[in-house]
């Protein structure tokens, strides 16, 4: 530090305490960085770079932003995952003896951040706190700073299902300590940044303070860990009291279905595989909520599908009243619609940044309530009565911001203007002060007009001189000498005043200056009077949620006809004439085509599903899946009718080549999922394969596929739907009681295939592989020598190992795809290009078919 300016001196000692963070160094009216930090925030905020002179040998890399527009800059740098700690002058410049000190005053991470700039409406932005139990498991807790949602539970010692709970949350930051996140950055692969911040202590001591030691009792050692690494990290980084964290919502994992990171994915529940937009996923067509809080909680509900037969029976309750009623759902919409974020409102209020404009949009949705919960409970349902009965409108919250804040407050709350006149008798006084003293003056320019008979003698003020009397150069001869004090000459005119002038001058503005503070104080007054009621307006928030989550899938329902599911804790599974919700939304013109699916357990709970690629086969399996979830989130589901058992986990392995992750071939993840579903899945799972034992040579992907299969058959016993493109394993339907042979039917006419997307029984004769690679334009001698080939294997298939017998020793050493076995004969290889499962020559198949 040798030769630095006692300034940079100062930052360097701050920097220390934010290594990990860009430091934001309070400069007069400016953000300033230095060194490391200057280089890379000018490269990622595209400013530019300078050099200060710092008392060292070389200039100091230096860039900064103005302070009035830094929420942009910081809402940049959040986003892209870095941590951003604001340093803030903390004594007046004009009073500091040297330097002025400087601290630091909240560390904003990708975690923490309040600022709505950085915030999505409609989805929660979670930091989730990972702790090591005592050896048994993990402790996770996951906040919501903004909306003061905190969620806790414990997962069993496998890191991966520990990744899948936290994956839930879809964090932007993972705390917890350094070993921990080391193992999870190992196994994770995140579809979005994630920014891993290491933390190994607690903050044990502040907990009772914070959530009181009742709460704290019930929560087990790996999940108090987890709430106290988070609550010392929120303290860290924010150095204020954070009243809106208060309640502890602890859950068990098993309480809900368990849907691994990449079913959802697969599923496309809350975002789409190619692009992850909203668009064209479950959610999307969910969701017609008309409140943000709504719309977080419909992708909770998503997230988190229920396990308990009698809570989902009370969703469909309300669901279905608001289905039949659409005067009632068209009136609670509208209520609702006037109802702003009450979640984050309440957030800024405990956070000590809402401002007017904030309290006044709390009040007027306050002001909603009564009319909301009168339909509520009025509505006939059983499930919304409970829910609103005794519900706290807050309207004595409402009340009193109407007594305090004006109609249309300023954005600012330092420049005043805020406070209705009548609340406070010494503002008022202050106020009639100083509009008395403008009568005042505007009387004195009449006196002095008249007096001097100079008729555009006028008072004006500035911010040096104050108040003056204007006379034009023109008219100063009429002015009598000495009648006033000369203070300013301009070119056309003398400026003056008087000791009276000045005088009333004192008066108003100090009158002004403090009806400012007074204003200040008063707002701040009640807005900390409000913080003390935090939790009932989230309580509040949380049962309009709700309510907009029952209006928005009784819309949905409705609109798109779906109807009531029956769900009971049986095993059986029976939809007549599914759809799949959203490629039936997105199809236009084209009618979908239905397709039941019946499971059971003492007839069939296992489909082997042939035909040809483009058949529709994946699009069955999703939406049997689809329609489970639906059922168990509370939603009424595209089909005649349905009949689901509560399925505890669904297993999704629906090949996508986007699945790859870091250089494992597609089979590879194919093997590891299944690995997975064999040691996880349950009989009340569902378990959905698609081209089963792809990626690798025919012989082996059959022979895989085979084993697989009766395991799941022997074993697992679970509601299974499996597709293959090898035909020759419909055999198993002999041997496997519970399998069944069904395949999407095909119309063949000459030379043309027509797919009818209907599900019929029995297997399809043909892959079509070939078809295609015809339709693609593949020479003729190519197509009939791979017809002549195909001929050949069948034949041979016919002779594959019969079932019950182990698996080929060598199906398990997990051939990489694209490497074929050297003891695969060039005719399998060429089967098993032109069966394929996707490739532009299907796609060019589907188009003419
Ligand atoms: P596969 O898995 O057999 O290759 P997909 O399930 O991907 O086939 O379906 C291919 C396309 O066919 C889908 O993108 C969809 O547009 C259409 N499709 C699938 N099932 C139906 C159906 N039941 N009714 C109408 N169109 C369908």
């Amino acid at each position: 530090m040798a030769g630095y300016t006692p300034m940079i001196q100062q930052y360097l000692a701050i920097k220390e305490q934010a290594k990990d963070a860009f430091l934001f160094f309070r400069l007069g009216d400016f953000y300033e960085m230095f060194f490391e930090d200057a280089v890379t925030a000018a490269r990622e905020l595209e400013i530019t770079l300078t050099g200060r002179d710092g008392g060292g040998s070389e200039k100091i890399p230096m860039c900064g932003v103005p302070y009035h527009s830094a929420d942009n800059y910081i809402a940049k740098l959040v986003d892209k995952g870095y941590k951003v700690a604001i340093c803030e002058q903390v004594e007046d410049p004009g009073a500091a003896k040297g330097v002025v000190r400087r601290e630091i005053v909240r560390v904003i991470t990708p975690g923490t951040v309040m600022e709505t700039k950085s915030l999505p409406d409609s989805s929660n932005n979670f930091i989730v706190a990972l702790a090591a139990g005592d050896g048994s498991g993990y402790g996770l807790a996951a906040c919501d700073l903004s909306t003061g949602e905190l969620y806790v539970t414990s997962v069993a010692a496998s890191l991966e299902a520990l990744l899948d709970e936290a994956n839930v949350y879809r964090p932007s930051e993972l705390i917890g300590p350094a070993k921990l996140l080391e193992q999870i950055r190992r196994i994770a692969s995140w579809n979005r940044p994630v920014l891993l911040t290491p933390r190994e202590h607690t903050a044990a001591d502040k907990l009772e303070e914070q959530f009181g030691s009742g709460q704290l009792a019930e929560l087990s050692a790996d999940r108090l860990a987890a709430v106290g690494i988070l609550t010392g990290y929120l303290e860290e980084t924010q150095k204020r009291s954070l009243g809106h964290v208060r309640a502890v919502r602890s859950y068990e994992t098993h309480q809900y279905m368990v849907l691994d990171h990449y079913t959802r994915r697969n599923l496309e529940l809350t975002e789409t595989v190619r692009d992850r937009s909203k668009k064209g996923s479950l959610l999307w067509l969910l969701d017609r909520t008309q409140t943000s809080m709504g719309a977080r909680l419909l992708r909770r509900w998503i997230d988190k599908p229920l396990l308990d037969a009698a809570a989902i029976e009370a969703r469909l309750e309300a669901v279905d009243t608001l289905y039949r009623n659409l005067i009632l759902r068209d009136d609670m919409r509208a209520e609702l619609k006037q109802i702003y974020d009450l979640e984050r409102l309440v957030g800024r209020v405990a956070f000590g940044s809402a401002n007017g404009r904030d309290l006044n949009a709390l009040k007027s949705s306050l002001e909603r309530v009564p009319q909301l919960s009168a339909l509520a409970a009025a509505s006939g349902s059983a499930t919304m009565e409970r829910l609103v009965a005794g519900v706290d409108g807050c309207a004595d919250l409402a009340e009193a911001i109407a007594t305090v804040i004006v109609d249309e407050p300023p954005v600012s709350i330092r420049e005043g203007g805020l406070i209705r006149s009548g609340y406070d008798s010494y503002l008022d006084q202050l106020r009639e002060a100083s509009t008395n003293g403008k009568k005042w003056l505007a009387e004195l320019e009449r006196k002095e007009r008249e007096a001097t008979g100079i008729k555009s003698l006028k008072i004006g003020y500035n911010k040096v001189f104050g108040y003056y009397l204007e006379v034009t150069k023109a008219n100063l001869h009429m002015l009598p000498e000495g009648r006033y004090e000369r203070k300013q000459t301009l070119a056309s005119a003398e400026r003056f005043v008087t000791p009276e002038l000045k005088e009333k001058e004192r008066l108003i503005l100090e009158a002004e200056e403090k009806m400012v503070d007074i204003e200040y104080e008063k707002f701040v007054e009640l807005r900390e009077y409000i913080a003390g009621h935090l939790h009932r307006l989230q309580k509040l928030a949380e049962t309009i949620a709700e309510l907009d989550v029952y209006q928005s899938l009784a819309l949905v329902s409705a609109e798109r006809r779906y109807v009531r599911p029956s769900v009971s804790g049986g095993y059986d599974l029976h939809i007549q004439d599914g759809r799949h919700p959203v490629v039936e939304a997105v199809m236009d013109g084209t009618p979908f085509i239905a397709n039941g699916a019946s499971l059971t357990k003492d007839g069939r709970s296992m489909l082997l599903i042939t035909g040809p690629n483009m058949a529709g086969k994946s699009t069955y399996m999703r939406q049997v899946a689809l329609i489970v979830i639906m059922a168990q989130i509370g939603c009424f589901v595209p089909a005649k009718s349905a009949e689901i058992p509560l399925v505890d986990r669904i297993f999704t392995r629906i090949g996508a080549a986007d699945d790859l992750i870091g250089g494992q071939s597609t089979f590879m993840v194919e093997m590891k999922d299944i690995q997975l579903m064999t040691e996880r899945a349950t009989r009340n799972s569902l378990v959905i394969i698609d081209e089963l034992g792809r990626g690798t040579s025919t012989s082996e992907g059959m022979a895989i596929a085979q084993a697989v299969i009766e395991h799941v058959h022997h074993h697992i016993g679970c509601k299974a739907l499996v597709s293959t493109h090898f035909h020759e394993l419909s055999h198993l339907e002999e041997s496997l009681p519970s399998l069944a042979n069904v395949c999407m039917a095909v119309e063949e006419s000459g030379d043309n295939v027509t797919f009818l997307r209907k599900l019929i029984p029995g297997a399809a004769s043909t892959s079509y592989g070939i078809y295609c690679a015809r339709l693609a334009g593949l020479p003729d001698s190519v197509i009939g020598r791979a017809y002549e080939l195909l001929e050949g294997l069948e034949q041979s298939a016919n002779a594959l190992q019969k079932p019950g017998s182990a698996a080929p020793q060598d199906a398990r050493s997990g051939e990489v795809s694209g490497e074929p076995a050297a003891r695969e004969s060039a005719a399998s290889a060429a089967v098993r290009e032109s069966s394929a499962p996707s490739g532009s020559a299907d796609r060019q198949a589907d188009s003419a078919g």
